[in-house]
């Protein structure tokens, strides 16, 4: 059985925890590969070489840093594909939607590449008499990432770009599910010339975890992840001294408009929701159709999922994977198979492929969904797509605002001043308006409002750089002996 064990100073570093953790193939449903689980003396350990590592990064110039960053660009480039296995392997997602996961990691790097322009910080000449003042930002020191499933390589490049282009160290904890990509992409890091200890990757579960969230070395704690977690990371994390941002789950609504084009909203919801299985923050899990299109736009969403070819990554028309975890197929199936007792339509039941090996459904389309019940209040990460008639612009909107997450939401209208009313009243991080997944690009940032963020910074783009860094101001006087007295009254600008 194939062994994935921690990277510590730029090495395979095998653990001595003696517990270990299942990976499995999702399109097989056989485990593939064991994963070492840390305990808290090699957190510990790997927290102290982190440490070390700091100083001597930190004072590594910035140009430098840039240096190997690109260098990093070029060979992510280079490795797409190979990278691509890894998350078709353990994640199961096809390969043409692998390919997109790292196409927009690597954004993040590249936008990384540009922070030394972004560090700057501002001077004023001359604020009092002899008397200059300037901002500087400096890097926190260890830094950690705790990252999700879905998004085994992308996910960890919203974290650790900036933060180690800050001047920072960063240990990144993967998901167990599916750990061997950041392990990938630790050695494309070594490779393009990263000192040891900069980059260190520690997988485990529940107990790593809170060692990090506890130890005093430790100044900063990314999240991405389910909201219970999120909000037990933020609290925790927090209430220890440390600067924490945890993104959360998500329920996201597409609300579709009588002007829309229903075609094209039909399409895009379609590839919005059933996309990488629907475990995505960002899928589309709620079509709120305005009654007067309602009908046309379910026997459009009919007429398109029976289409959508299923299957492992490894077939090449394959266009959606497996889920992750046998439990995970279970418990989506279970929100398909009661729908109908709670008063939905269930208008395709995928559930049948829930026979297979592998962790595979087939996509579900239910109508009549409303609040209260549960395939409507609970977020499902799987590849099912509920649909909620309402009777006017106003009930869509107060849905969605009425919602506990805040994450993506669409509207789907020609009407360009009710899009505009809606991206102004509507309570959710990131709006599109006819784009179903409006995931920012790098020099954005990402995260939503309300359950899907605790904390104040969103991730990567500008506020990952404000994140990973501390603002310090400098006031300064040369000394010049024609200007020195003693004075004991409070420093006021003359
Ligand atoms: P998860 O919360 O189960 O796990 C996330 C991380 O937390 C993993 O590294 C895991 O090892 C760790 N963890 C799990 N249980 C823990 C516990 N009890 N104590 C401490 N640590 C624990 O999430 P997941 O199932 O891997 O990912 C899917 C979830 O992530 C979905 O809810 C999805 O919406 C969310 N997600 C959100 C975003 C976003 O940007 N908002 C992006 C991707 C995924």
């Amino acid at each position: 059985m194939q062994r994935i064990s921690h990277w510590v100073n730029n090495k395979v570093v095998v653990g001595t925890s003696g517990r270990t953790g299942k990976v499995f193939n999702p399109a097989t449903g056989e485990q593939q590969a064991e994963v070492d689980l840390a305990s808290v003396a090699e957190v510990d350990a790997v927290i102290a070489k982190s440490k070390a590592a700091f100083p001597e990064w930190r004072a590594t110039g910035m140009s430098r840093r840039a240096e190997i960053m690109f260098r990093t660009r070029e060979l992510l480039d280079a490795n797409r594909k190979e990278l691509a296995t890894f998350l078709t392997l353990e994640h199961g997602k096809v390969p043409s939607d692998a390919l997109g996961e790292i196409a927009r990691g690597i954004e993040n790097i590249e936008f990384a590449c540009g922070i030394p322009a972004l560090m700057k910080g501002g001077y004023s000449e001359q604020a009092s008499g002899g008397v200059d003042v300037y901002s500087i930002r400096q890097p926190l020191g260890v830094v950690a990432g705790i990252t999700p499933f879905n998004f085994p390589a992308m996910v960890p490049m919203w974290m650790f770009a900036n933060a180690i282009m800050c001047g920072n160290t960063f240990i990144l904890k993967p998901s167990e599910k599916d750990p061997s990509a950041s392990m990938f992409i630790a050695d494309l890091l070594r490779q393009a010339g990263l000192p040891e200890g900069v980059f260190n990757v520690l997988h485990g579960d529940k107990e790593a975890v809170d060692r990090l969230l506890v130890h005093p070395d430790i100044q900063s704690i990314s999240f991405v992840g389910s909201t219970p977690i999120a909000k037990y990371v933020y609290e925790t994390g927090t209430k220890n001294g440390k600067r924490v941002q945890a993104l959360g789950g998500a329920k996201n609504h597409m609300l579709v408009l009588p002007d829309a084009d229903l075609d094209m909203a039909a399409d895009a919801a379609v590839s919005a929701a059933y996309g990488s299985a629907g475990e995505r923050c960002m899928a589309i899990s709620v079509v709120l159709a305005v009654d007067s299109i309602a009908d046309a736009l379910i026997e459009k969403l009919k007429t398109r999922v029976p289409n959508i070819k299923v299957g492992p990554g490894t077939d090449p028309s394959a266009e959606m994977g497996p889920l992750i975890s046998r439990e995970h197929r279970d418990k989506v199936a279970s929100y398909i198979n009661n729908a109908a007792g709670e008063g939905a339509t269930v208008v395709i039941n995928g559930t049948d492929k829930a026979k297979d090996a592998g962790f595979f459904l087939n996509p579900s389309l239910i109508d009549n969904v409303k609040p209260g019940m549960k395939c409507y209040d609970e977020e499902i990460f799987g590849p099912v797509l509920t649909v909620m008639r309402v009777k006017s612009y106003a009930e869509g909107l107060k849905t969605i605002n009425d919602n506990e997450f805040g994450n993506g939401t669409a509207i789907f209208t020609r009407d360009g001043g009710v899009a505009r009313q809606f991206q102004y009243d509507v309570q959710v991080g990131m709006v599109g308006i006819n784009v179903p997944i409006p995931v920012p690009v790098s020099y954005y940032s990402f995260g939503g409002w309300k359950a899907s963020l605790f904390g104040d910074q969103h991730m990567y783009g500008p506020e990952g750089i404000n994140f990973f860094t501390r603002g310090k101001v400098v006031t300064s006087r040369w000394p010049d002996p024609r200007t020195s007295a003693v004075d004991l009254g409070f420093p006021t600008n003359r």
